[in-house]
């Protein structure tokens, strides 16, 4: 099935079975003086157990200060030397390879969070942060080149593979290799050669601490994608400096914190999408050149590697939302795989929130012990009512456990509302995880009753030892003049496939699913409004998730209309309220309700006082994310 991938290749002196790399993302596992975890080495055994050739872990701070984000893993001092080699003890025991990637932020830092002014090659501003770094002076640059240096010396005896150094996505050696945030005119500025200066400078020092058998890794932004930032063309002219100096293989990514929304691409982005970038500098070069980006599949980093654009694959998310990626390929069991679907809740949303990185397709990761699934010796029969994303995966665990499990649908196939968020643009993805969910419980043998709403006449026929009501919402529609005529539909009609919409439609509400489904309309042709009483739409989900929902919206000229409230909706037109004056949209020939949605949850009460062990979760007890419901299908799962 797979020629390439499982490929071994040699870089400087390391040998790697194959050419899938797992690369890390900020997952807040550590502790704050930059001390591992149990978490956090659990979290990288399990991707040593799941067959990658080589993990790169997450940015190592090298300056207790200079930090990024506070909960990073540290090098800056050798008493963090011991911790990070249980890391790599515990990794090479079960057959793995890892390197560690060093950094440091410069200006792409905050002072609230490090308790210190930032630094830069120039005094500008990160566009991101409203803060003015210091700029370094010449003898600071030294000493930042020592900490490099000092660092990786420390990451070989912590008894890492190799070491990356992280010059990409903006941070302080980004900043100086690039126009767009080096202003200097010293030595270290102006010219592309002075520009790369810093960076030479720390590779002869880490060289001359770790020696030339050791795996030195650099990763670059290949493209900022901003304007006056690097192009391909002067990375190019990079990576031929860097490959000179003693590089050992080439990491090439992209963009900076002002392009976040392409360093973490969502599902909007897509597959692979900068693998010619790649491509590229594996022109120029001869060292092995690794490619990242929106890669969540063997067959895609299969492809790319067939098409001889780059010697290696990396997959960050990928990783996440399943450690055995690799294993499972090779295994040909391609079907287990749990796919990543770009949705940033976990990986992404939880960081963002100071919270620990997690995935949404898959609970287990960065919980391998809090999430363990072990067989039960108390088998139950258990009832799980509501075949939807939550109740699927308790299902899943509790066959897991050994349970004899029944799964309840009322639809007539499994997915619940999982189904429709599936169908605005950009959001097709989250299907994988469906049919991965569908395939697990037909594998472990669930019984499954499509058509069937579980009731309390069945449950007190059947008397199960245990029900898990996964119900979810239902639609909520306010009370607004007309809200009962034939021209309006809910949302869900509309992303069930209803073919009751007119050419020009307004959806109320602009939360995410009234925003989707406007998307969804004008992508098909229908001239849309969106009506929205708070100041701006979508107001709550991912940034960079939301910036490819906005941008479609506007360029399928989505007319949006915020502090604005529906006051009556007539027969071909809907009247408005905005700062006290009243307004009318005519013409109209459809209205979709997209206010929200209620919990579902009648038969928590038709149970009350049975006597039935009870697990409500999703959004049965409240509506949320679907990380956290699917988080709350796995822990249901291992509660009985
Ligand atoms: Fe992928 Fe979503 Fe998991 Fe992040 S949370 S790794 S985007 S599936």
């Amino acid at each position: 099935m797979f020629k390439k991938i499982f490929k071994s290749i040699k870089i400087n002196n390391l040998e790697i079975k194959n050419r899938l790399v797992s690369t890390g993302l900020a997952t807040n596992y550590c502790n704050k003086d930059g001390t591992v975890t149990q978490r956090y080495i659990e979290y990288n055994e399990a991707k040593a157990k799941g067959g990658w050739g080589l993990i790169i872990t997450e940015n190592y701070a090298i300056d207790e200060v200079q930090k990024g984000s506070p909960f990073l893993p540290g090098l800056w001092n050798d008493e963090q030397i011991e911790g990070h080699s249980k890391l790599t003890e515990k990794v090479h025991n079960c057959g793995g390879k890892i390197v560690a990637q060093i950094s440091h932020p410069g200006r792409q830092a905050k002072s609230f969070l490090t308790g210190a002014q930032s630094v830069a090659p120039s005094p500008i501003k990160d566009p991101t942060i409203d803060e003015m770094p210091h700029e370094l002076t010449v003898e600071e640059i030294k000493v930042i080149v020592k900490k490099f240096s000092d660092a990786a010396l420390r990451v070989k005896k912590a008894g890492f593979d190799g070491v990356e150094i992280q010059g990409g996505h903006g941070y302080l050696i980004n900043q100086f290799l690039s126009p767009f945030s080096n202003k200097r005119s010293d030595e270290y500025g102006g010219t592309i050669l002075n520009r790369c200066r810093f960076i030479l400078e720390i590779i002869d020092s880490v060289r001359e601490k770790v020696g030339e058998d050791f795996l030195v890794s650099i990763r670059i932004s290949a493209d900022e994608f901003v304007d006056g930032g690097l192009t391909i063309e002067d990375s190019k002219v990079i990576a031929r400096i860097l490959e000179n100096a003693g590089i050992d293989v080439i990491n090439v990514s992209f963009a900076v914190y002002k392009t976040l929304h392409y360093n973490v691409p969502p599902a909007a982005v897509p597959h692979a999408f900068a693998v010619d970038l790649a491509a590229e500098i594996k022109k120029v070069v001869s060292i092995p050149v690794i490619t990242v980006g929106r890669i969540n599949d063997p067959f895609i980093a299969e492809t790319v590697l067939l098409s001889d654009k780059a010697d290696l694959v990396a997959m960050g998310r990928a990783g996440l939302a399943d450690p055995e990626l690799p294993n499972k390929a090779e295994e040909g069991r391609v079907e287990d795989i749990i796919r990543c679907i770009g949705c940033l809740q976990g990986c992404v949303g939880r960081p963002l929130k100071g919270q620990p990185a997690s995935c949404l397709v898959n609970p287990l990761s960065g919980k391998e012990k809090e999430f363990d699934i072990k067989k039960t010796n108390n088998k139950k029969k258990v009832f799980v009512a509501g075949g939807g994303v939550a109740g699927m995966e308790a299902a899943i665990i509790l066959a897991k456990r050994g349970h004899e499990v029944h799964l309840f649908e009322k639809e007539p196939q499994l997915g619940g509302q999982w189904l429709l968020a599936a169908v605005p643009p950009h959001k097709e993805e989250l299907n994988t995880l469906t049919v991965w969910q569908r395939t697990q419980l037909n594998k472990l043998g669930v019984n499954i009753y499509l058509n069937t709403e579980l009731t309390k006449e069945i449950i007190d026929k059947e008397k199960p030892d245990a029900v898990i009501i996964a119900t979810g919402a239902t639609p909520f529609v306010p009370n607004i003049p007309g809200k009962n005529s034939d021209n309006v539909i809910l949302a869900n009609e509309v992303l069930a496939g209803s073919d009751k919409i007119g050419k020009n439609v307004v959806v109320i509400g602009g939360g995410q699913v009234g925003a989707e489904t406007a998307a969804h309309l004008a992508n098909h042709g229908h001239k849309v409004n969106i009506v929205e009483m708070q100041d701006s739409i979508v107001k709550m989900g991912i940034p960079l998730v939301n910036y490819f929902l906005m941008k479609d919206l506007k360029e399928n000229n989505v007319n949006i209309m915020t502090n604005t409230i529906v006051k009556e909706i007539l027969e071909d037109s809907v009247l408005l309220e905005r700062n006290n004056e009243v307004m009318k949209l005519d013409n109209i020939d459809t209205v979709v309700m997209a206010i929200g949605s209620k919990s579902e949850n009648k038969l928590a009460h038709d149970l009350k006082g049975k006597g039935i062990e009870i697990i409500t979760i999703g959004d049965a007890v409240k509506v949320r994310d679907a990380l956290s419901a699917v988080e709350e299908g796995y822990r249901a799962g291992l509660q009985m």
